[in-house]
C-alpha cells in the first residue's frame, strides 16, 4: 500500500486522524485539575481534550507503515503516552502528572500548528533530521513537564 515517502506520510496522517477520532469518541474528558494543568502549559481548549487509557498504545496494522513509524521515531517502543490532536493515549498505570503535562504541551503544539497535518509535517521533519531526543517539539514538551 505504501510505496514511497509521500504515500507513507499520507498513510501515517490517515492513521493518526483515525486514532484521534477514536480517542475523542471514547475517551474521558479532563477533570478540573487536569484542565488547569493543560491551561498552565498553554492549551487554549482543554475542554476538547480526551484521554484514553490503554494497556498498549496501538500501532498501525500495515507492516510497512508500522515499521517506518518505529524506525523514524514517530512511534517509540514502550511509549507511555501518545498525543494525536486533542486525543491522548496513555498507558494504564503510567498516567503521571509528568506524562500528562508533557502530552498536554503537545496538544498546545497541535493548536499552534492549526491541524494534525501541519503538526505532523513539522514533527516528522524534526525527528528525521535531528532525532526524537533533539527534536525541538520534544525539547519544548520536556521543558513543560511538571515534575
Ligand atoms: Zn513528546
Amino acid at each position: 500500500m505504501a510505496n514511497d515517502i509521500n504515500d507513507l506520510i499520507l498513510a501515517a496522517l490517515s492513521w493518526i486522524e483515525k486514532q484521534s477520532e477514536l480517542i475523542i469518541g471514547t475517551g474521558q474528558p479532563l477533570n478540573d485539575v487536569q484542565i488547569s494543568i493543560a491551561r498552565s502549559v498553554g492549551v487554549i481548549h482543554p475542554e476538547l481534550i480526551r484521554l484514553l487509557e490503554v494497556d498498549e498504545i496501538p500501532v498501525p496494522e500495515d507492516a510497512i507503515l508500522r515499521q517506518s513509524a518505529q524506525i523514524s521515531g514517530l512511534l517509540l517502543l514502550n511509549m507511555a503516552g501518545l498525543t494525536l490532536g486533542y486525543g491522548i493515549y496513555t498507558r494504564r498505570s503510567q498516567t503521571t502528572l509528568r506524562l500528562l503535562s508533557h502530552e498536554f504541551r503537545h496538544v498546545y503544539q497541535y493548536e499552534e500548528a492549526g491541524s494534525i497535518a501541519n503538526f505532523l509535517s513539522v514533527y516528522l521533519e524534526q525527528i528525521l533530521t535531528v532525532g526524537y531526543q533533539l527534536a525541538p517539539l520534544e525539547i519544548d514538551a520536556r521543558e513543560h513537564e511538571i515534575i
